[in-house]
């Protein structure tokens, strides 16, 4: 079902975070022809996030190690994974028809969409110039670049507590800065964040700007969301973590018309994790669900992967008794 001549896949797999990387390991398994198209190292966020406690069966660990783990096992059910990006899915009667930038085109009845999303910018001034230059969304990745510096983060939810504590290592001080007074971080991640000692909590504080006048973050201006005062805070990097933006708009028009996203552009599903496109399915942070965990990432992925398996098997059935 594959044009191109590169395979004949019956599931495409699009992206392989721990929600791909799972769905590649149930597709394989059920011995169903699936391809991965991941466009860089398979992961996913677990790359840009440093410890992982929550995750059952390991105490602890390191995100990246357990990118690799998931890979590693996701692998051995027979999976092909291609480094490509995905550029378009569209629809061709049955066929789902996914192009990628490297002008490939595949096709395969069913298409699995695990492409999640990118770290949502405060979209200040100053933050797109120092990108890279003490303005940074990984901590794991660049905290070690700031020993012994002034660290900011900003946010206030699970990402923005956890990584101002992984970043603790590093900072001679961590600066929470949160827009509001409570935090919509579980309890025991703020706690275990106070126990370092290392950070302060600027509450009810937004970031204005970022600036670096010799092409190095030097400090921020802050504003009190409740006196309106502004303020400056001297640091050498800052760690935006507020949130995420969903990368719903892989779809070409005719598929991007019909299927569903809520609010905030995240993919509806049903508990099958069928989207309102009949062969296209979602698992993982791009989709609309309550809890965006590792956990239930790769639980909706197992869905996901059976549900197509059985969506394919039933098409399969039905075009054999056109044909009979
Ligand atoms: P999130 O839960 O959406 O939190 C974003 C935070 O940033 C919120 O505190 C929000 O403030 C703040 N914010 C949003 N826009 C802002 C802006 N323009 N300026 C300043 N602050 C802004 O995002 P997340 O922390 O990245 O987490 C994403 C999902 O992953 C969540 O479901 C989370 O539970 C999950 N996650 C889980 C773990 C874990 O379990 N260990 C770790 C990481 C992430 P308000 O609170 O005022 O809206």
């Amino acid at each position: 079902m594959d044009t191109n001549g590169t395979g004949n896949y019956e599931i495409i797999i699009v992206g392989a975070g721990p929600a791909g990387q799972t769905a590649a390991l149930y597709a394989g398994r059920s011995l169903i022809p699936t391809l991965v198209l991941e466009k860089g190292i398979p992961g996913g966020q677990l790359w840009n996030t440093a410890e992982v406690e929550d995750y059952p069966g390991f105490e602890h660990i390191m995100g990246p190690d357990l990118a690799d783990k998931i890979q590693q096992h996701a692998q051995k059910f027979g999976a092909t994974f291609e480094t490509d990006e995905v550029v378009s899915i569209s629809a061709d009667g049955d066929d789902r028809v996914v192009r990628t930038a490297a002008g490939k085109e595949y096709r395969a009845p069913a298409v699995i969409v695990t492409v999640g999303g990118e770290a949502r910018k405060l979209g200040v001034p100053g933050e797109e110039e120092l990108a890279g230059k003490g303005v940074s969304y990984c901590a794991v990745c660049d905290g070690a670049f700031f020993e012994g510096a002034d660290i900011a983060v900003v946010g206030g939810g699970d990402s923005a507590v956890e990584e101002g504590t992984f970043l603790t290592r590093y900072g001679r001080k961590v600066n929470l800065i949160h827009r509001r007074e409570d935090y919509r971080a579980q309890p025991i991640l703020v706690e275990q964040m106070r126990a370092t000692g290392k950070v302060d909590e600027l509450l009810n504080k937004v970031v204005e700007e970022v600036h670096g006048p010799e092409g190095k973050v030097s400090h921020l201006t802050l504003r009190d969301t409740e006196s309106g005062e502004q303020s400056e805070l001297k640091v050498n990097a800052v760690f935006p973590f507020i949130g995420f933006t969903p990368h719903s708009d892989i779809f070409d028009p005719d598929i991007a018309s019909r299927i569903e996203l809520d609010d905030e552009g995240h993919i509806k599903t049903d508990d099958a994790m069928r989207t309102s496109v009949p062969g296209v399915f979602a698992a993982g942070d791009v989709r609309s669900q309550f809890v965006r965990q590792i956990t239930n990432a790769v639980g909706d992925a197992t869905t996901a992967a059976l549900a197509a398996h059985q969506y394919v098997e039933k098409l399969k059935h039905a075009r054999s008794k056109q044909a009979a």
